[in-house]
């Protein structure tokens, strides 16, 4: 069984490649399927098309038909491009530095990074902990799912990619085994720094009495391993303290999460905080280089990448030593990679929907015009992941 997100509270047809998914879509509501493509949609998206609320009472049993995200952004999903050579990546949070619940916020979300990769098979990753990490434990725990093997990639270990973790439902559930995969930040063991996230100074239940078995595993950028059913690349970020991001592969679908990281030109993260651009060594030129040599490498040909974009360009010139970058940026490293699609991510705090529409149609553009489609990432959004990706990469460029 597959689940996957359809729109939320829209009375408009919502059509996506052609296929119409839901006349009237439903909050928090998931289309099911055997991931068989055709096969699928001929059972399940006509009737859904008409009529999704019959079709939905039989999904009771469905892991996620209680507990998506609620923000009403629409889900990009297409069932007719699923099958077995796609993944599917879903937003639980997109926000950076800081949970921003509101009015300003609620179409984009408010929730911290968190974004799950799923194959057809319903393997699963979880890249990053943050506050929508809880939405995801209320969404397997509503399923009965919390038990089993959950892998954890964590991308480094400031707050807003780990504040999730504590409220994370399979944490609490001792037939699950959470497996954490990190960058070591300093001598400390990997251990006793994610311990410190639920220190009885921030939250009541220690690591260590939670009910679920704990695995720590050292990530080693440039060295690859494997979690659940897939192929994980790590590579080096340029971030204060260190970050790392993870290349995905499963089937024959590629995923990249970049996130979070400076550019590659103005200024080199160290283990210090940077009160401002510091001049250059000539060794730090060549760790930059090197840094983003290894970075293009990592991302070369994925369908998908989703790339810190916190910044306006205003912004960052006045923050450049935050660690984190533009849209622009992110589309001058990945055009010319033979990257298909391109997802803005950790929006800053202070970016509300209005804001965010606006990014989202000016970079849309500029996409286009490099044979990149750039999706701007909202909370409750699926992405298929391979298979629509470069079909629209090649509609672009085949000029259809
Ligand atoms: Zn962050
Ligand atoms: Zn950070």
């Amino acid at each position: 069984m597959y689940c996957v997100p359809v729109l939320e509270s829209t009375h408009e047809p919502a059509v996506v490649d052609g296929l119409p998914v839901g006349k009237v879509a439903h909050r928090r509501a998931v289309v099911c399927c055997n991931g068989d493509g055709p096969a699928c949609s001929a059972r399940h998206c006509g009737p859904v098309a008409h009529e999704c609320g019959p079709f939905l009472a039989q999904l009771a049993t469905c892991g996620y038909s209680r507990a998506l995200p609620s923000a009403g952004a629409p889900g990009v999903c297409s069932l007719r491009s699923l099958n077995r050579s796609t993944l599917q990546a879903i937003f639980w949070g997109v926000r950076g530095s800081y949970p921003t619940p509101g009015p300003e916020t609620v179409r984009y979300g408010g929730n911290t990074a968190c974004v799950e990769i799923r194959s057809v098979d319903g393997d699963r990753i979880v890249i990053d902990a943050g506050t929508g990490l809880a939405r995801l434990g209320e969404a397997l725990a509503a399923g009965n799912q919390a038990g089993g093997q959950f892998d954890l990639l964590l991308s480094h270990l400031h707050w807003d990619h780990v504040q999730g973790l504590p409220y994370f439902a399979p944490c609490h559930n001792q037939a699950a085994r959470v497996a954490i995969h990190a960058l070591r930040p300093d001598v400390v063991k990997l251990r006793d720094i994610v311990r410190g996230v639920a220190r009885h100074a921030f939250f009541p239940v220690a690591l260590d009495d939670m009910a679920a078995q704990f695995d720590f595993h050292e990530v080693h950028p440039g060295r690859r391993f494997r979690a659940a059913a897939f192929a994980v690349r790590p590579f080096r970020l340029n971030h204060p303290f260190g970050a790392v991001g993870y290349r995905i592969d499963g089937g024959s679908a590629s995923c990249a999460y970049v996130c979070d990281t400076a550019p590659f030109d103005l200024l080199l993260h160290k283990k210090h905080f940077l009160k401002g651009p510091e001049p250059l060594s000539p060794a730090d030129r060549r760790q930059l280089q090197a840094l983003r040599a290894s970075l293009l490498q990592a991302v070369e040909g994925c369908d998908t990448v989703i790339y810190d974009t916190h910044y306006t360009q205003d912004e960052y010139a006045r923050f450049p030593h935050y660690g984190h970058s533009t849209p622009d940026h992110a589309l001058d490293l990945v055009a010319g990679q033979g990257i298909a699609r391109l997802v803005l991510f950790h929006h800053a705090p202070n970016h509300s929907d209005t804001m965010m529409d606006e990014i989202d149609a000016q970079y849309r553009r500029k996409g286009e015009a490099l044979g990149i489609e750039v999706v701007t990432a909202r909370e409750g959004l699926a992405l298929p992941v391979g298979v629509r990706a470069r079909s629209s990469a090649h509609r672009v460029r085949a000029g259809l």
